[in-house]
């Protein structure tokens, strides 16, 4: 019973359009790396690494902010995966973490730093101990933390 093919595995999570908790996260292809049509490889905004930064602060987490390589779909609010819709999707293969952002969101701090804190944990699930409670990283708990009295898209 050998696990070393274990250590390879390939991991997903993609924040949908007002989803909060749920039907979120995916495990993609072992070996295939799927961007959503359009995605272009951009170089990280300054902002991003600031974002990076309060997401690692927040977490209590650290990891390389270089290794992340950026995505963004110009001009969309969201684009298509396999788990539907979605506003920013992050993968992890290999040594190599991808950040896909629509271009609606892509100075939203919220879906950025999701994304990010998918990256830090390393898991495309949504732990609440820090998607809530450390960072807010959910379209509710942001919301709440703003102290925002705005509806949010789809309320
Ligand atoms: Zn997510």
């Amino acid at each position: 019973m050998s696990s070393s093919r274990l250590r390879t595995s390939t991991a997903g999570a993609c924040l949908a359009l007002g989803a909060a908790l749920s039907g979120c996260a995916s495990v993609s292809e072992p070996r295939a790396v799927t961007l959503p049509p359009g995605a272009v490889l951009v170089a990280a905004p300054a902002i991003y690494r600031e974002w990076s930064d309060r997401t690692e602060a927040c977490s209590g987490l650290t990891r390389q902010f270089s290794s992340v390589k950026w995505y963004v779909v110009p001009g969309v609010e969201t684009f298509e995966t396999d788990d539907g819709p979605k506003v920013g999707m992050w993968t992890s293969h290999g040594e190599i973490d991808r950040i896909i952002i629509a271009g609606v969101y892509e100075n939203t701090e919220m879906v950025v730093r999701h994304e990010i804190l998918h990256h830090l944990l390393g898991q495309a699930g949504h732990p609440a101990e820090y998607f809530v409670t450390r960072c807010h990283l959910t379209w509710d708990s942001w919301d709440s933390a703003q102290g925002s009295v705005i509806s949010g898209p789809g309320e």
